[in-house]
């Protein structure tokens, strides 16, 4: 398979996309453990066997076994004997986002070895060597998600399996240990079960936590090589909620200037791997100290619009035929993350306002000139970001090489299209809306 293929089965997170991503590491473990003795394994169905049950299996034909999947029925449960006390709503300590749950999942991975039983246990320091590859080529990759505390009680996920699934494409980007996004999912699940009840308390409804699952590559070998040890970890931490504090009255962003980029067709800005975000913090820092929120990033001569810091961007528009429209750029190019907050933003706008007339949905290439040339002619109506961090997020100006553009917040502090998608993804993931895509966690009594 070329390098291409590869690339496009493991970005599209379909089933298939997955489970030939799972299998294909299984495979390169299998025959790299077995070519050393000249013995070729071709059975691929075993090792996917292996995987769906996510226990290890014996392959009878005894030319190699399969190294264990990452289980989540394996997990080893040590409780902390150093429970914290919860930093009241609304404190400093939540603003630092320093502080984590008691509690984290962690699992090694060794290219010899495969997944060791996962554990859940104290929160804490990591112990890796300073060699370890991570620190040196950014063999790093996460999820950002958010545990929602509904307003009937329950604990809620929002669609987690794509993240989960997204996490195992960013593994694949740079050449992580793959598993099975259904076992990262229960480990997910059952940390949230653990530290649910008590950092996001039954009687403040609306609160939620912000869930971390990170892959690292710990090899402590400075060699320039495919990682052959990893440790997978899940973490929780509290999150002060940044739709209402930071971006009230709307967030402004800065257009990037053409000396820098984000990312670039062939590159990984399709995957959420650490690589992509340091390198944009000395734009996001300027844009900062001049009283900006986020950069948005452009790409290319005709300042193609992409996204805006951590979150995908959303503009409203009448076309020049009087249509009103939701835009955003494509996938395409794989310089942008498949967001899930810009896929429901999508799915929710298609299914009810597209289907009324009320508006087109497009994904296609768009520029700053056409944004421009919109507001110049009265027909920018309204702009919007998207993520799990920022949740949807209005924005009330965006500098272009020093042009200003405001845009209209109707509502007083959003536009009409951005806060009825905002409100519907709201009930959504705080159980007002009962909907598939929230997935309730169920807490221990
Ligand atoms: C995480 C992220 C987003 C938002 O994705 P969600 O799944 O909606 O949280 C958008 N763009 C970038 C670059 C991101 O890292």
């Amino acid at each position: 398979m070329s390098p291409m293929a590869i690339a496009t089965t493991t970005s599209n997170l379909t089933a298939q996309g997955i489970a030939s991503s799972v299998d294909k590491t299984a495979h390169s473990l299998v025959t790299e453990s077995s070519s050393s003795n000249g013995v070729s394994n071709g059975n691929s169905t075993k090792a996917a066997d292996a995987i769906t049950n996510g226990a290890p299996k014996i392959v009878s034909n005894g030319t190699a076994t399969p190294l264990p999947e990452l289980s989540a029925a394996r997990l080893n449960i040590a409780l902390t004997s150093n429970p914290r006390t919860v930093p009241a709503a609304g404190s400093p300590e939540i603003a630092s986002q320093k502080v984590c749950t008691d509690h984290m999942i962690q699992a090694r991975w060794t290219v010899s070895h495969g997944w060791d039983a996962p554990s859940l246990q104290a929160y804490g320091p990591l112990s890796i060597m300073p060699t370890a590859s991570v620190l040196h080529y950014a063999t790093e990759c996460f999820e950002g998600m958010k545990l929602y505390r509904g307003y009937d009680g329950k604990l809620r996920l929002f669609r987690p399996n794509l993240n989960c699934n997204r996490m195992l494409m960013s593994t694949n980007r740079i050449a992580l240990p793959a598993f099975n996004p259904e076992e990262l999912l229960k480990l997910i699940v059952k940390l949230c079960a653990t530290d649910g009840a008590k950092w996001l308390p039954k009687d403040q409804p609306g609160a939620f936590l912000y869930i971390r699952p990170t892959m690292i590559a710990t090899d402590s070998a400075l060699g320039v090589q495919r990682p052959k040890e990893a440790l997978l970890y899940v973490i929780m931490t509290m999150f002060p909620a940044m739709d209402t504090s930071s971006t009230l009255g709307g967030m402004k962003l800065l257009a990037s200037k053409d000396d820098m980029v984000r990312a670039w067709p062939g590159g990984f800005g399709y995957a959420k791997v650490g690589a992509n975000y340091g390198p944009s913090l000395v734009a996001q820092g300027e844009a900062r100290a001049q009283g900006f929120d986020q950069i948005l990033w452009l790409f290319g001569e005709k300042c193609n619009v992409t996204e805006a810091g951590a979150s995908n961007f959303f503009v409203v528009w009448k076309t020049k035929e009087g249509k009103t429209q939701l835009i955003t750029a494509p996938l395409g190019d794989k310089i942008i993350l498949d967001g899930v907050t810009r896929r429901s933003v999508l799915e929710l706008a298609r299914t009810r306002l597209e289907k009324d007339g009320e508006l087109e949905v497009v994904e296609r290439k768009f520029d700053m000139f056409e944004l421009e040339e919109a507001y110049v002619e009265g027909r920018l109506v309204e702009c919007f970001v998207s993520g799990t961090a920022f949740f949807i997020a209005p924005i009330s100006l965006i500098n272009f090489r020093g042009k200003e553009l405001n845009v209209d917040m109707k509502e007083g502090d959003m536009g009409t299209y951005t806060k009825t998608i905002k409100t519907w993804l709201r009930n959504i993931m705080w159980g007002k809306e009962q909907h598939e895509w929230g997935y309730v966690v169920e807490e221990k009594a």
